[in-house]
């Protein structure tokens, strides 16, 4: 394990969560192996192959959120439900390939018991409202195979708003009456929303109408660096006045800069606005990001947690980014038995 002994330990009580990780699209599309250290990764390169168990541990990690993704271009078509139902299947498949190292988690009390049995814990999360191809009940579906959140939008416009970039990109309307019913259909089942990808309007009108904590699982700040992929100060004190919290992305493109130092300005500035109860991980790994370097898979998270206490972040503090919060949110978004 990298990190000095310093971070190890901040690793060993606060085993770490990672919000947004789309490694499952690959076990669906190339039969990408969980329980397999994948170095160097997959032959596409630095797009892919940055999460698996081994490197986990490595990384001192307790559990990762995977991202269900189904065409992100298209509004609506038949068939992306069932994309997402493989991408599930695919994750079924890793945990019964070896039972015991990798558990489907739901609940707070789940996550920490499977990371003090030694085990790995897997969430699931869904990016973009078009994969429930216009029906709130999908949704109950979803939540029942062990979906914790649901972003929104991503990068087209569909039932419930407008993306902050892509196909129908609008930037004055928010969310429709439709997007209103999701969110409280979201909370109703304990689905978190997650406010990634969808414009500035309707992201504040979702963190209005929200009764429980909604996250940001992958963003950087427009406060460290202006670009349409970042969200400014008033959005982030709009999700903690949710008492949500919000992922720093790994990817320079949109950090503005490569290396460790550029994340922890993008957590430090969360922190300085929103408060400590606010930012926490969202790497992207998986995603068609070229990771920042230095964290180009979980081993380089004890590095992150280093360069956070060289910057200044008290203990407290870094045992909140890494799990803390996540941990909060998912408990304050209880799921109905
Ligand atoms: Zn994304």
């Amino acid at each position: 394990m990298l990190g000095s002994e310093e971070a190890k330990a901040i690793h060993k009580s606060h085993p770490a969560i990672d919000l947004h990780a789309d490694t499952l699209m690959w076990s669906r599309w190339l039969g990408y192996d969980l329980h397999q250290r994948h170095t160097p990764p997959l032959p596409l390169g630095a797009l892919g192959g940055h999460v698996d168990l081994p490197r986990m541990r490595d990384g001192g990690m307790g559990a990762q959120f995977f991202g269900l993704v189904s065409l992100p271009m298209h509004r609506r078509a038949a068939g992306l439900a069932r994309v997402i139902d493989e991408q599930i299947d695919a994750l079924e498949e890793n945990i019964a390939r070896r039972p015991g190292a990798l558990h489907l988690v739901r609940t707070q009390e789940e996550i920490d018991a499977c990371n003090a049995s030694g085990a790995q814990a897997a969430l699931l999360g869904i990016e973009g409202a078009h994969a429930l191809e216009g029906s709130l009940e999908r949704l109950e579906g979803f939540a029942r195979r062990g979906v914790r959140y649901l972003g929104l939008l991503h990068f087209s416009d569909n039932e419930v708003g407008y993306p902050a970039y892509g196909r129908g990109q609008r930037d004055h309307d928010g969310l429709t009456p439709f997007g209103y019913d999701l969110v409280r259909k979201c909370e109703s089942l304990g689905v978190i929303v997650d406010l990634a990808h969808i414009n500035r309007r309707g992201f504040l009108d979702a963190c209005t109408v929200a009764t429980r904590p909604v996250m940001v699982t992958h963003t950087g700040v427009l406060g460290v660096y202006e670009h349409w992929r970042n969200i400014d100060d008033a959005q982030l004190r709009a999700v903690a006045d949710t008492g949500g919290c919000i992922g720093v992305i790994f990817c320079p493109r949109f950090l503005g800069g490569d290396g460790l130092d550029p994340v922890v300005a993008h957590l430090k500035h969360i922190l300085d606005v929103a408060g400590e109860d606010a930012p926490a991980l969202g790497s992207d790994w998986d995603g068609f990001i070229v990771p920042t370097k230095d964290l180009q898979d979980p081993r380089g998270l004890p590095l992150l947690t280093d360069a956070m206490l060289k910057a200044g972040f008290s203990e407290r503090a870094i045992g909140k980014i890494l799990r803390g919060n996540v941990l909060r949110v998912v408990h304050d978004n209880p799921v109905p038995r």
